[in-house]
């Protein structure tokens, strides 16, 4: 069964089919870079990477486009309120959410385009929309005419006329549900030279500019959290549709993406988490209560599309969870591919191909696991190759991807665990238990969880 995927505009979940054989074009909107990120951001990151990796397990190449909005109201407010430049703020930002998808395993895109450096191809696409009749100059700004693109709100479900008008009194807009490709100069901002007057970016004009320069006016899957389908994606949608529309009619050709798919939001205490509420985690402190990888665990262990409630027992409950899979996959030295029991990969495939349906992803692996755990030996090394296959999938490797020191330190760890419990279990057959103890102890002090159980000590690095 080939791949069900949901898609946010038809409201249905479809077989996936690439536009091009073999290839995907996935294009995800990135972080606006004003402030340091929160575990909400994250959530959507690790949504669109576990999608990012089952179309590459699926054979399929990927080129992910995950941008950088680092031109904004919100980043010129922020700066002006911390007396730095905007570049300054925009630049520390970046730096900081790339060490945070980083730091919890997400894959680096494709190409990392920045609004600020494809200023080019938005005066471009500008220019497009105004030969289409799509758009007008007015007071310094260019406004895009949402009466001219008959589904507009097709995406969202908005009937045009439902459309909220913006608050502010904006100069030179015709019709108050119209919007802003390029908002004219103001004293203080950063600004570039154009044929209509200076000024800077809209938001949503980057985006499409940014896509159609790496992926084409057309592509597979158009990815961001829900919160974004409007206005953001309903305006990329009708300026990419409607550029691409050469009679001057804003027709209903060529959809911009193929697919768009939406992740439910990280929330706390029912709302979702944002800086402007207030009720936000920042991804530092997360990872100062738990691994990296136990956070990540904690983010994808829901569907990706529904909300995920975030709390102070999110990160205890993940950690006893993922804790579970990591002692199982130390227990025997498996190898993915190699003696795997039957059905099980499959099982966990078809429940991958499901539109991504987590739980039912998760019980065929824990399902594995006490399987596993109720082998022989030789039989135990199977069953941790296909868990680790399953959790590979989700970037969640205890072997190949979280090792327990990514150093060259990392064998001689476990060489040297090795001749501690060899130890123990020499003063456990002498009866000599506090000698035992004691061991067990001087590691557990050091960080080294060690446990006893039917099939012999196990041991594992203590959550931090
Ligand atoms: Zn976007």
């Amino acid at each position: 069964m080939p791949l069900q995927l949901y898609d946010t505009r038809t409201r249905s979940v479809r077989a996936f089919e690439p536009l091009h054989p073999g290839a995907v074009g996935l294009y995800v909107c990135g972080p606006t870079v004003q402030s340091s990120p929160h575990v909400g951001h994250l959530r959507v990151a690790v949504a669109f990477d576990v999608l990012r990796r089952w179309l590459a397990e699926s054979g399929l190449e990927v080129t992910l486009v995950r941008n950088v909005t680092d031109v904004d109201d919100k980043i010129i407010v922020n700066a002006a309120a911390q007396g730095c430049t905007p570049w300054a703020l925009a630049e520390r930002c970046t730096r900081e959410f790339n060490a945070a998808y980083d730091a919890v395993g997400v894959l680096p895109p494709t190409v990392e385009p920045r609004a600020t450096g494809h200023i080019p191809e938005m005066v471009r696409l500008i220019q497009r929309l105004l030969d289409a009749g799509a758009a007008y100059p007015g007071d310094g700004s260019v406004w895009f005419s949402v009466a001219a693109l008959p589904s507009y709100g097709a995406l969202s479900g908005q009937h045009p006329d439902a459309v909220q008008p913006s608050p502010e009194g904006e100069p030179g807009k015709r019709d108050p549900r119209d919007f802003a490709l390029w908002k004219a100069a103001r004293p203080g901002e950063p600004t570039w030279e154009t044929p209509w007057g200076s000024g800077r970016p809209g938001w949503h004009l980057e985006c499409s500019a940014m896509a159609g320069k790496y992926l084409g006016e057309q592509f597979d899957i158009h990815g961001a959290g829900i919160d974004l389908v409007f206005p953001h994606h309903e305006n990329e949608r009708a300026q990419t549709v409607c550029a691409a529309t050469a009679d001057g009619a804003c027709g209903e050709g060529a959809e911009m993406a193929r697919w768009w798919v939406h992740a439910g939001l990280l929330t706390t205490g029912g709302e979702k988490m944002s800086k402007s509420v207030g009720n936000f985690f920042l991804v530092s402190d997360a990872l100062a209560q738990a691994r990296p990888q136990v956070l990540r665990y904690a983010l994808l262990a829901a569907h990706y599309r529904s909300g995920l409630e975030y709390g102070r027992d999110t990160l205890a409950e993940a950690a006893a969870s993922y804790e579970r899979l990591e002692t199982f996959v130390r227990s025997a030295p498996g190898e993915p591919g190699v003696d795997e029991p039957g059905g099980v990969w499959e099982a966990f495939t078809a429940a991958m191909d499901d539109d991504l349906a987590i739980s039912r992803a998760l019980a065929v692996i824990f399902g594995a696991v006490s399987s596993g755990n109720r082998a022989d030996a030789g039989e135990r090394r199977g069953w941790v190759g296909v868990v680790r296959r399953m959790l590979a999938v989700f970037g969640l490797d205890p072997v190949s991807q979280w090792p327990v020191a990514d150093t060259a330190l990392g064998p001689v760890l476990d060489a040297v665990v090795d001749v501690a419990l060899q130890a123990r279990a020499d003063a456990r057959t002498r009866k000599d238990y506090a000698a035992s103890d004691a061991i067990r102890d001087r590691l557990g002090a050091a960080g080294v969880v060690v446990e006893d159980t039917a099939g012999g000590q196990r041991w594992h690095l203590a959550a931090r």
